[in-house]
C-alpha cells in the first residue's frame, strides 16, 4: 500500500479545516498540508449558516461585555480563558476575513452591519444577509486555493486514526471512487469533522453531521467532553428540521401558540426585572432570550396542551409578517425561500409553523485552549472541538466565529508540534491502513444475518435519543435510552449491505456513519445519566436545580469495552464568578 505523506493532515474542509489550512501557509508555506473530507468542501455544513458571527466591532460594545454574555450563556460551564482568547481574536479574524472578500452587509454609511441575537446584550452578529456561512465558506474556499502547499483529498472518507507509540501519525481513509483505503500520514493531525446532529429525529443538520471525528477520537482512547449538552433550535420546520435563522426573530419575528397568543411573556426566560431602554417600550427580550430557554418554553406549553398539532408532532407558529415584504427580501429573503419550496407557504403573507429541532452539539474532542487533545499529534477545532467556549449552552452566533479563531489557533498548535516530532513510524502505519481495509471488507461485504437495515437502527436510535435525552430528561429516561443504546449496537451485527460495489458506495458509508453515531449516542446519554442537576440546554426534571458545588465541572466520557467511563475536570474560572444567568438588553 502506497503512503500519502503530509507534514499536517486536516480531516475536514469546513469552516474551521479551511481556516486552519490557510493559517498553516500564513505560518509556514514550505509545510505540506492535506485536507481530506467527506464531501467536496463547499457542501460542508458550515455553508448552511444563515443567521451571523459575532464579534465585537462598536463602539457601545466591549470584549468584556461579549465574554460576559458568552460565560452567562453558558451557564458557568464554558473554560473562561479560552473565552477571553475567543473575544479578543474574533474581531481580527473577521476583519480578516472581509479583506480576503466576504461581503459583510452594511449599514447606510458604509460601516459594517450587525443584528442583535439571542442571549447578547447588544447587537454585535455580523452577516451577510442571511447566507452567512455561503459567503464566509466561500471565502475561506477561495483564499485556500491561494496556496499550493494544500493538497485536498476531495470525497475522501476518515474511517480511523492511527495511532502508534501513543501518538496519532495520521488516518485511514476510504477513497469513494474506488473503494481502496490508504494511509494518510501527518506529524500532526487535525480533526474538524463538525457536529452530530443526526443522532436525533429532527435537526437542523446536514446528512453528513455524524460525529465521525469524535467517534474516531473517542475509539483511540480520547474523552468526549460536555456531551450531555446539546442545543435545541427553537425554530425549524417541522419534518425536514430546515432551520429558519434566529435573525428572523431579530428582526422583529414572533412566536404564537395555537390561540394566536404570544406565549414567551408567560415563561421566565432569565431577564432581568429592571431592564427598561426607552428607545424600546417593549423591555423584554421574548424570542431573542436563550435558545434552551426558548425551546423548554415550547415544551411547558405543549404539556399545557397549547401547541398545534401536525404529522410532525407538535408546532407553534413564527409571525414575520407585520416585518414587511421589503424588510424580508432585503434581511431574510432565505427564509422566505425556504418557507416556499418545503412547506409551500410566503411568510410575507402567511404563518410558520415551527418546532424546537437539534441544532448544535456544545460537547465534543477534549482539547485544551490550543486545541490539543490528550492524545499527542491530535487536535480539534470547530464543532467537534470542546474548547470550551460554549458550555452548557451556546449563544447563537459565537460558533462561526469560533471555527476561525480556534481553525487558526489549532493551526499553529499543530504546526509547533508538527516541527519538534520525530519520525512517523511509516510500516506500522501502513499495516494498520492495511488492516482496516481487511476489517471494513470482512464486516460489510460478508453475508449476515441480514436481520436488520440502516435506515431501521437509525430510526430506533433517533427516537429514543428523542424520547429519553431530549429537551427534558430524567434517571427514568436516560437509563431506557442507555440500555436502547447498548441494544442496538450489539444488533450491528445482523447488518448486511446488499451493494458490495466498490465506487461510490454510500451504502458502505452510511453503515460506517450510523456506528459513529452509536458511539456518540452512547457517551452523550451516559454524561447526561451521571449529571445529577440541570444546567443550561441539559435539564433534569428529577435535579431541577444547577448545582456548583458537585458540577461546576466538565464531563469526559471515555469509551470502554462496556459503559463508558465518566470523568470530571474543573471549569476554569478566571474573572466572572459563578452567578445568575441573566439576559437583557444594555
Ligand atoms: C442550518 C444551520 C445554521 C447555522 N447557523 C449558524 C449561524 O448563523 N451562526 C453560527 O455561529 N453558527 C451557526 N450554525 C452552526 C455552525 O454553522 C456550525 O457549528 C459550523 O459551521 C461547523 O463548522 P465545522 O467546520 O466545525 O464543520 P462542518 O462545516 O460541518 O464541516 C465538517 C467537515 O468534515 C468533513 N468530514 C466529516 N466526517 C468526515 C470523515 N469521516 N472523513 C472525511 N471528512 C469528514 C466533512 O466533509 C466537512 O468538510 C448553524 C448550523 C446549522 C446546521
Amino acid at each position: 500500500m502506497e503512503l500519502l505523506q503530509h507534514d499536517i493532515l486536516i480531516v475536514g474542509g469546513g469552516g474551521a479545516g479551511l481556516r486552519a489550512a490557510i493559517a498553516i501557509g500564513e505560518e509556514n508555506p514550505n509545510l505540506s498540508v492535506g485536507v481530506i473530507s467527506k464531501i467536496y468542501p463547499m457542501r460542508s455544513h458550515t455553508v448552511s449558516a444563515e443567521g451571523g458571527a459575532a464579534a465585537v466591532i462598536k463602539s457601545n460594545d466591549s470584549l468584556d461585555d461579549h465574554a460576559y454574555d458568552t460565560i452567562s450563556g453558558s451557564d458557568w460551564l464554558a473554560d473562561q480563558d479560552a473565552v477571553e482568547a475567543f473575544v479578543k481574536e474574533a474581531p481580527e479574524e473577521m476583519v480578516q476575513l472581509e479583506h480576503w472578500g466576504c461581503p459583510w452587509s452594511r449599514e447606510p454609511d458604509g460601516s459594517v452591519a450587525v443584528r442583535p441575537f439571542g442571549g447578547m446584550k447588544t447587537e454585535r452578529t455580523w452577516y451577510a444577509a442571511d447566507k452567512t456561512g455561503f459567503h464566509m465558506l466561500h471565502t475561506l474556499f477561495q483564499t485556500a486555493l491561494k496556496y499550493n502547499n494544500i493538497t485536498r483529498y476531495d470525497e475522501w472518507f476518515a474511517t480511523k486514526l492511527l495511532v502508534h507509540d501513543g501518538r496519532c501519525q495520521g488516518v485511514a481513509a476510504l477513497e469513494l471512487r474506488t473503494g481502496q483505503i490508504r494511509a494518510i500520514a501527518g506529524k500532526g493531525t487535525i480533526l474538524c469533522t463538525g457536529g452530530a446532529g443526526r443522532i436525533f429525529p429532527f435537526t437542523t443538520n446536514a446528512a453528513v453531521k455524524t460525529g465521525d471525528g469524535m467517534a474516531l477520537a473517542y475509539r483511540a482512547g480520547v474523552p468526549l467532553k460536555d456531551m450531555e449538552f446539546v442545543q435545541y433550535h427553537p425554530t425549524g420546520l417541522p419534518g425536514t428540521g430546515i432551520l429558519i435563522t434566529e435573525a428572523s426573530r431579530s428582526e422583529g419575528g414572533i412566536l404564537i401558540n395555537k390561540d394566536g397568543y404570544r406565549y414567551l411573556q408567560d415563561y421566565d426566560l432569565g431577564e432581568p426585572l429592571d431592564v427598561h431602554d426607552p428607545r424600546h417600550p417593549q423591555k423584554r427580550t421574548m424570542e431573542l432570550g436563550p435558545r434552551d430557554r426558548l425551546s423548554q418554553a415550547f415544551e411547558k406549553e405543549r404539556q399545557k396542551g397549547r401547541t398545534i398539532k401536525g404529522e410532525f408532532g407538535d408546532y407553534v407558529h413564527l409571525d414575520i409578517r407585520h416585518t414587511g415584504e421589503k424588510n424580508i427580501e432585503k434581511k431574510l429573503p432565505f427564509v422566505r425561500e425556504l418557507c416556499r419550496n418545503y412547506v409551500g407557504l410566503d411568510p410575507v403573507h402567511e404563518l410558520i409553523p415551527v418546532r424546537p429541532v437539534v441544532h448544535y452539539m456544545m460537547g465534543g474532542v477534549h482539547t485544551n485552549i490550543e486545541g490539543e487533545t490528550p492524545l499527542p499529534g491530535l487536535f480539534a477545532a470547530g464543532e467537534c472541538a470542546c474548547v470550551s467556549i460554549n458550555g452548557a449552552n451556546r449563544l447563537g452566533s459565537n460558533s462561526l466565529t469560533e471555527l476561525l479563531v480556534f481553525g487558526a489557533r489549532v493551526a499553529r498548535a499543530a504546526v509547533r508540534f508538527g516541527v519538534q516530532a520525530g519520525d512517523l513510524a511509516t510500516e506500522k502505519i501502513i499495516a494498520q491502513a492495511q488492516q482496516e481495509q481487511r476489517r471494513i471488507r470482512e464486516r460489510f461485504f460478508q453475508p449476515g444475518s441480514g436481520q436488520e437495515t440502516i435506515a431501521g437502527l437509525r430510526a430506533d436510535m433517533t427516537h429514543t435519543m428523542e424520547s429519553g435525552a431530549g429537551i427534558y430528561r430524567s434517571e427514568e429516561s436516560l437509563r431506557a435510552t442507555c440500555d436502547r443504546i447498548r441494544e442496538i449496537k450489539g444488533r450491528l451485527g445482523g447488518l448486511e449491505l446488499a451493494d458490495h460495489s466498490l465506487t461510490f458506495n454510500t451504502e458502505l458509508t452510511a453503515a460506517l456513519e450510523l456506528e459513529y453515531t452509536l458511539e456518540v449516542a452512547e457517551a452523550l446519554a451516559h454524561s447526561a445519566l451521571a449529571r445529577t442537576e440541570s444546567r443550561g440546554s441539559h435539564q433534569r426534571t428529577d435535579y431541577p436545580e444547577r448545582d456548583d458545588e458537585r458540577f461546576l465541572k466538565h464531563s469526559l466520557a471515555y469509551r470502554t469495552d462496556g459503559d463508558p467511563r465518566i470523568e470530571y475536570l474543573d471549569v476554569v474560572i478566571t474573572r466572572w464568578p459563578p452567578g445568575e444567568r441573566v439576559y437583557g438588553s444594555k
